[in-house]
Formats: C-alpha cells, structure tokens, sequence
C-alpha cells in the first residue's frame, strides 16, 4: 500500500513526487508517457517565471516561493535550471496589464523598474518598442529550463525512493472508503491518498470515476527565431511579456545559442481530442502570429528557425484548479494551469504535499477551489 499515488507525473505532479517522498511518504508516480516529453503542455525548453502578477493576488506569494525552490533545486544539481535574464513587461501606459503589475510590485515590495519606451530601446538595443509602450522591468525573475526542472525533480524523487509507473494508462480507477484502487496494464495499485495532475489528460483520468472538471486543451505554438546574438544573447536580453490590444505575447532571448524564442499567449485552437495535435503550421496564424510580432518589437529582422506545438488546459476563468474532488476526502486534483502554470510547479509541489500530509497549506488557494464554478 502506497501513502500516495500521483496520476499524471509532468510539471506538478513530478514536484509533488519529490516534495513527498522528501517526507518520506511512500509515493508512486503513474504517467502516460516518460516525463519529461513532448506530449503534454512542458516542453519546448524554456519558461518564463514573472514575480509582479497582475493576474491576481494570490499568485504573488505563490511565485516568490517557487523562486526560493527553484533556487534550492538548482543547488542540487549539475545543470543550469534558472537563467536570471529578468523579465521585461511590455504594455499601453495606461493600460490594465501596466497598472496591474505595478500595484502587484507595491503591494509586495517588489524590485521593479518603470521604462519609458526610449529608454528600453536604448537598454537593450534588440528592442525597437513604439512611443505609446512602456516597459516594466523585474530583474530578479527569468527563465526556468522547464524539461531540465523536471528530470530534476524526477532524479531526486527517485533518490529519495519515489516508484515510478512510466508509459502506463490508468485502465480502471476505484475508491473505497479511506483508499484508492488503480489498475494498469500489467498491475494493480492501491494507495491511501491519490493526486490527479494529469494536465490535459485530466478529465479522461476523471473519467473513471464518473466526474468532469470544466478544462478546454488548446492547441498552442511557438517558434525560434535567428537571432544576432550581441544584441539577443542571455546574458544582455531580458525575458518579455507584450500585452497590447487585448492581444498577448511572451519571449525569451536566446539561451545556449538557440535563437530567440516567442509564442501568443491569447487564442488557440481548443481541441476536441487533446491528444491528436495538428503539426506547426497548419494554420495560417501559427507563422503569422510570431512573425508580425517580431516585425513590431524587434529592431532587426529576423527569420524563422523552427516552430512546434504544445497545449494549454484552460479553465473558463484561466485561474488554476487546485482543490480535493468533491466527495473524495482522500483525492486531490490539480489541474487547469492555462499556460501560466509552470513558473509554479515547484510551489504547487509543495502545496499538493502540505494537503495530502494535513489536509491545509499557508498559501490561498480559495482562488483555486472547485466550487468557484457552480
Ligand atoms: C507553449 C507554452 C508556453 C508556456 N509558457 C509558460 C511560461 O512562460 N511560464 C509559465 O509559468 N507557464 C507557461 N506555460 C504553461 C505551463 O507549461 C503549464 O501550465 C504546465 O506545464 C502545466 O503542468 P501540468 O503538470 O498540468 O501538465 P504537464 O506538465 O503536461 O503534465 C501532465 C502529465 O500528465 C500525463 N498524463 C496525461 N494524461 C494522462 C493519463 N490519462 N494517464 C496518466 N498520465 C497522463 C502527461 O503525460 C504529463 O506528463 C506554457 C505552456 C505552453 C504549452
């Protein structure tokens, strides 16, 4: 009998995985596939993580303390996990997005510098930003090596004595009174506590038990671009998020010589089968987005290297699910990141370990409860 089983081992249950077997919890980790991969909604290399959020207050002391463990967790281990690029926020004066992150940076003493648009075009001569545009610019955040975040938390799990059920669908899930019944292709688990984190798989896992959350997988893309690395490099080129006109953006300069990176945040393709994903460019918008964005922002032109697809698992309200399923005492779901989760995985790590471990966490997860959708 296991303590916990995880369904679903990519960018938070993987942290969980380690946060529970670090308290010695006897934990299984079941995936579809070998994380990480190219699958589910982590891979592509980069994340950004942005400390002044104006998505919400919640978010703020969440972010902050998935800083302090990914600084922890790049400590343990050989690779580069975090590049401290800082993120430059991109926005109209007077827009929402500007004031909202500002206030956020106020309200928790956060280091932020305010650039008028000249003065960001003269700081980090890639960028050529239009008159209206106003850059806010936290230097403490950066960019996080999603797959590399992973494997590590996936090699400290194991070292820690975390079992791992890799490549397995979950064929039949039952719930007794205090424990949980899985079976895989060849096995059967059972387990006290069970965390679902399946990412876009979350609802066919539910499905086993007769619920449904409302999730909606969206087709997403990004691409390289080739970049002159004096004006792109890591070292001299900030992380971005571009919010003008109801329409999204997010960057990256170019890490290990790889190019410079950018996807649209907004739109996308909701998927009527999360799993069977057009490839890059078979719509029109999945050049033409991150083409005229890079015609906008940028001082040189550039030219596409390589574009992929990933998928975002989008709730209505694009605010996280993190909650016990109704009527399941001993399960808990976290799901519904709406491709702004992964700067998180390592606090949510630790907060899906606080609930199964004591039922509570210190963090607010109200935001994320369930019942917000009745
Ligand atoms: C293009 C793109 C850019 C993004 N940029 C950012 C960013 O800059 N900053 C940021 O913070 N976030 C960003 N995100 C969002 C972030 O990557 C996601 O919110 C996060 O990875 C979601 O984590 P997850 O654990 O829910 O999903 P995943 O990491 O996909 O993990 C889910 C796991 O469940 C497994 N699974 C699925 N179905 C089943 C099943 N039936 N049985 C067993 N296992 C199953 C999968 O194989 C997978 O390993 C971006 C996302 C995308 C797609």
């Amino acid at each position: 009998m296991y303590d916990v089983a995880i369904v679903g081992a990519g960018s938070m249950g993987m942290a969980a995985g380690f946060y529970l077997a670090k308290e010695n919890e006897r934990v299984v980790l079941i995936d579809a596939f070998d994380p990480p991969h190219s699958e589910g909604s982590h891979h592509g290399e980069t994340r950004l993580i942005r400390h002044a959020y104006g998505e919400g207050e919640s978010y703020v002391p969440m972010a902050l303390r998935a800083q302090e463990l990914w600084h922890e967790l790049d400590k343990q281990v050989d690779e580069t996990l975090f590049e401290p690029t800082g993120v430059l926020n991109i926005g109209d004066k007077q827009s929402d997005f500007v004031k909202n992150v500002i206030e956020s940076a106020k309200t928790h003493g956060l280091n932020l510098e305010t650039l008028t648009a000249d003065e960001v075009n003269e700081r980090w001569e890639g960028f050529q930003l239009e008159d209206h545009l106003m850059g806010c610019f936290e230097p403490e955040s950066g960019v996080l090596m999603s797959e590399r975040c992973i494997q590590a938390y996936r090699d400290l799990a194991f070292d820690a004595g975390a079992q791992f059920k890799f490549n397995e669908q979950v064929q039949k899930l039952e719930t007794q009174d205090d424990e949980v019944t899985i079976t895989l292709s060849n096995e059967t688990i059972q387990a006290k506590k069970l965390i679902i984190s399946a990412g876009k798989g979350t609802n066919q896992v539910l499905t086993h038990l007769n619920e449904q959350l409302p999730l909606n997988p969206t087709r997403k893309t990004f691409s390289w671009f080739q970049a002159d690395e004096e004006l792109y490099h890591s070292s001299r080129f900030p992380g971005w998020a571009y919010d003008v006109d109801g329409q999204t953006f997010y960057g990256f300069p170019s890490i290990e010589k790889q190019g410079v990176k950018l996807g649209r945040h907004d739109s996308g393709h909701v998927l009527k089968d999360p799993m069977n994903l057009a490839p890059f460019g078979h719509y029109e918008d999945d050049l033409a987005d991150v083409t005229s964005q890079v015609e906008r922002i940028f001082k040189e032109p550039m030219s596409h290297d390589e574009g992929k697809v990933c998928t975002y698992t989008n709730t209505p309200d694009g605010h996280f699910i993190i909650d016990e399923l109704p009527n399941h005492s001993n399960i808990y779901v976290a799901c519904g990141f709406s491709g702004h989760g992964f700067k998180f995985s390592s606090v949510v790590g630790e907060i899906l370990t606080q609930l199964t471990l004591h039922g509570r966490t210190p963090f607010n997860i109200e935001p994320f409860r369930l019942s917000r959708f009745n």
